[in-house]
């Protein structure tokens, strides 16, 4: 199949002028220090200008309210808005916002029910409401969701929660929490969880701490991006907060994780080449040891492994995305594993070698390097860990092979076979002498 990742004219100028607006409208706020109530004040007209240019929450279907793009185009868009935190804020498709549209539409559309359109999904996409999706547990594994223990139990006609979640990215600002629990550890655990909007504001829903972390030690509790800790006691949910039927919460969290894997890769490259960017600028102006950082052999290998990292990571997100276009993202599990883990080692990289051009300056808060550097850290363990996407690609590898006693190209082994197959010219040649 020939592969095909160009975009119409008509995007790459809508692309161009994204580059430009992230540039000179986004990337000067990042260096105010603003409180979240300031944060919105500064990017409310910035978002009327997206909306007003029709790229608003672009991650949905044109029927769900969104631009209809497809994974590649969307993949190109998040390479910009990448670039800086407030990016995806500004265009309406920052996370979990946007993995939750998806997920609310996906239950939509599993069920047919036009009512979660107007209660959560249009709020969320308007920017009017704000959600977490709370699915790991701080005392079992998040690599392996099977092993949840947070359940739902019906009554009636509500369903009563218990568990204890951790890293609701958001839960502390949230007015909705999506939260993952078993309904049903009878069967098999994919087909045992389910998901249910919880409004934060429900009985039993208790906040207890936003959790410090590399992104912030020193955490103030309630601001955008912390990441908290949800304590669910006892909690009474009416049955039609349930997304999806009952049963569907891995189904669900599939819809959402295959193309919010690809978003993300495509924004770590437009992190990276930011790095990038700081990296050989830097190379260029500092002298030391006679000669600029850009004529030493260790800064150009810098470069020139950051740039085919960055061009192979670029190469295979865009094609995974393609690929999830033509035939969907069950069928594009390994492409999509490969970037996960892939992509956030270059990311990973790139902003260390960045870092480490800039010496103690690049160390320092003067520049955005080791903010960028602590985020990176992070793209390793979120939306699953580097080792759990290995071991999908590698096992599917795997499943191509059959076990071998005597390898297939041990060579005594086939020079004997070769023997038996070439006798009769061999023999001749022998006779022949040639
Ligand atoms: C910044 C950030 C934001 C997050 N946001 C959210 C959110 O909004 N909502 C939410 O629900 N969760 C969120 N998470 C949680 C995240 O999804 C989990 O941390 C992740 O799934 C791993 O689960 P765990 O931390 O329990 O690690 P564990 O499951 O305890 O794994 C620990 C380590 O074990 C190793 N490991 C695991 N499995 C294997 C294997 N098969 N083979 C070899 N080694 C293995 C890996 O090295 C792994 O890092 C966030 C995490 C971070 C860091």
């Amino acid at each position: 199949m020939a592969w095909d990742f160009e975009t119409e004219p008509a995007f790459e100028e809508k692309l161009a002028w994204m580059r430009s607006f992230v540039k000179e409208e986004i990337f000067p706020i990042e260096t105010l220090k603003l409180s979240s109530d300031q944060v919105v004040a500064f990017i409310r007209p910035l978002q009327d200008e997206v909306k007003a240019r029709g790229l608003w929450a672009a991650h949905l279907p044109a029927e769900l309210g969104g631009m209809g793009f497809g994974q590649v185009k969307l993949g190109l868009m998040h390479e910009i808005l990448g670039q800086t935190p407030y990016g995806p804020v500004v265009f309406g498709n920052n996370a979990p916002d946007s993995g939750n549209a998806e997920l609310l539409a996906a239950g939509m559309e599993m069920t047919g029910r036009e009512d979660i359109r107007e209660r959560w999904l249009q709020p969320l996409l308007d920017g009017a409401m704000r959600s977490g999706f709370s699915m790991t547990e701080p005392n079992t594994a998040g690599s392996d969701p099977r092993l949840l223990k947070s359940n739902a139990v019906r009554d009636g006609d509500e369903w009563v929660l218990n568990g204890r979640k951790w890293y609701t990215t958001n839960g502390s600002v949230a007015d909705i929490l999506i939260v993952m629990a078993v309904t049903n550890p009878d069967v098999h655990p994919y087909q045992g969880s389910s998901m249910f909007v919880v409004p934060v504001n429900t009985k039993g829903v208790t906040i207890l701490r936003d959790v410090g972390s590399m992104d912030d030690p020193d955490v103030t509790y309630g601001r955008f991006g912390n990441h908290a800790e949800i304590l669910y006691q006892d909690v009474r949910i009416p049955a039609d907060h349930l997304i999806g039927p009952e049963g569907s919460g891995f189904l669900l969290a599939q819809t959402r994780l295959g193309p919010g894997r690809i978003h993300h890769c495509m924004r770590w490259l437009g992190q990276s080449q930011r790095a990038f960017d700081m990296m050989c600028e830097r190379a260029l102006s500092r002298f030391t040891h006679g000669s600029l950082l850009a004529d030493k052999q260790t800064v150009q290998n810098w470069i020139a492994d950051s740039a085919a990292e960055m061009h192979a990571a670029r190469l295979m997100t865009l094609h995974a995305a393609w690929k999830m276009d033509k035939v969907g993202a069950s069928a594009s599990r390994d492409e999509i594993a490969m970037i996960k883990y892939y992509g956030a080692s270059v990311l990973h990289n790139v902003v260390d070698r960045a870092l480490q051009t800039y010496g103690s300056l690049g160390y320092s808060a003067d520049m955005p390097l080791e903010g960028m550097y602590r985020a990176a850290r992070a793209a390793r363990i979120y939306d699953g860990p580097d080792e759990v996407h290995r071991q999908t690609v590698a096992r599917h590898a795997l499943k191509r092979y059959e076990p071998s006693e005597i390898p297939s190209d041990h060579i005594p082994t086939r020079a004997a076979a070769a023997r038996e197959k070439f006798a009769s010219m061999l023999e001749f040649l022998e006779a022949e002498r040639v």
